[in-house]
């Protein structure tokens, strides 16, 4: 019987099996056919630690004999209220109110929003956006809106609205970038919205933090709100726990999911600073932030997130993620001298090549091929157009990467 399911982000006439996973454990996922697969991608980026971490399975069981969902307007909870704390302990001093909502896409909506309606309660309205040129922050109409726009959201293209695109910072060019958001800046939009260092869905583009901190500064000398979507980058995905670390930025709203529970169950916060929170602050109800999902604060999602926080605190993360961000660098020194295979990039755990072929781009007939050619080969990995690339949950086990990487060099062999 065919599944009734429709899938994201897959097209359903080509007839691609779709395997069954029944269990999942540290780097892998096992089939409901026997296999053992190794997740090169966690997951689409979500898991940190590995799959299952048993802290974070341990706080979800507990918390499940405790609370299940609860209206968040106007009432809290305990693994809320720890999570909030944690979250203010850990991350920039100046980000001191957190928001609570259920996805990536979701986090930046309330970001965009956050930055609306402080210029709109300080009676300055303002409402353009500026973005990066490639940029990735979600489906969603207003976060397709603030993306790359192509194939993947053509059809929408006449319900998004207009924004500002100041160009990537390639090498060489980085001084264009920084006059072109100056430029932008001078027209007083409300916000800037960056995926800090690495631009992920764009093709894994990476750029230096000087160009960060200076495109902060920018946004700081002429008032623009610098809105940080460390949705991907976030919990030492770049070798830090934030991306912004790496070039001492502290933006006014910062945007967090993927790893806030180690991947393992739904949850996004949105932070900012006491300037956005206090613009929303009024004895005047229709200054009140208007936003909520049902979902909000999910005290289940929280514990895991708190759970998460703990595994930060008390374990080894920082030393595992050096010890992975090694091991790419040299699977990708090899890799980069092979016949067809340019760009190589790194950044923390992330490792990424382009494979040169004829057709470029995100419906590259390449995609697909190398696609099967990994699944074939009980591999999770899922090129980006023509580029590969790896980022494994920080479990990763030395002969799983290298069998990724002997994947990858085979398909060069026989695919280029
Ligand atoms: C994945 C991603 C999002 C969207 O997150 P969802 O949870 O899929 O809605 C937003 N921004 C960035 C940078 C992402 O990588």
């Amino acid at each position: 019987m065919t599944s009734p399911i429709w899938h994201p982000f897959t097209q359903h006439g080509l007839g691609d099996p779709i395997p069954r996973i029944v269990r999942t454990e540290g780097a892998a996922l096992h089939t409901s056919d026997g296999r053992r697969i190794v997740d090169a991608i966690s997951s689409w980026w979500v898991t940190t630690h590995g799959h299952r971490h048993p802290r974070i399975m341990a706080a979800i069981t507990e918390e499940a004999g405790r609370m299940d969902q609860i209206i968040f307007a106007g009432w809290t909870h305990e693994p809320a209220e720890t999570l909030a704390h944690g979250l203010v302990a850990i991350m920039p001093e100046a980000l001191r109110h957190v928001f609570f909502s259920d996805s990536g896409s979701t986090a930046v909506e309330v970001a965009l929003k956050m930055a609306l309606g402080y210029w709109r309660n300080r009676d300055e309205p303002r409402d353009r956006i500026l973005v990066l040129e490639h940029s990735y922050h979600g489906d969603t109409i207003g976060t397709m809106s603030v993306g790359e726009r192509g194939v993947y959201n053509r059809a929408y293209a006449p319900l998004l609205f207009d924004v500002g695109t100041i160009p990537f910072p390639h090498p060489g060019a980085e001084q264009a970038t920084l006059d072109a958001l100056e430029a932008a800046c001078r027209a007083a939009p409300a916000a800037f919205i960056v995926e800090p260092l690495v631009l992920g869905a764009g093709g894994m583009l990476i750029y230096p933090p000087h160009v960060l901190a200076e495109m902060r500064a920018i946004c700081a000398r002429h008032a623009v709100l610098f809105i940080a979507d460390e949705v991907m980058t976030g919990w030492g995905r770049t070798g830090t726990l934030l991306a912004c670390e790496q070039a001492g930025v502290v933006p006014d709203i910062l945007c967090l999911s993927k790893g806030l529970t180690g991947g393992a169950v739904p949850l996004a916060v949105t932070m900012a600073t006491a300037a956005i929170f206090d613009a929303h602050l009024s004895d005047d109800r229709a200054r009140m932030f208007f936003h909520s999902s049902s979902y909000t604060a999910n005290p289940i999602a929280c514990a895991a997130a708190n759970a998460n926080l703990a595994i930060w605190r008390d374990e080894p993360v920082h030393d595992r993620i050096a010890t992975l961000g090694a091991r790419q660098a040299a699977h990708l020194d090899r890799i980069a001298r092979l016949p067809g295979v340019t760009n190589p990039r790194r950044i923390g755990t992330i490792a990424a090549v382009d494979l040169q072929v004829g057709d470029r781009g995100y419906l590259s007939d390449l995609g697909p091929k190398l696609l099967r050619f990994f699944t074939a080969r009980d591999l999770l990995l899922r090129p980006l157009g023509n580029t590969v690339y790896v980022m494994p949950p920080y479990c990763i086990d030395e002969a799983d990467l290298d069998a990724v990487y002997a994947a990858i060099e085979e398909a060069c062999a026989t695919l280029l």
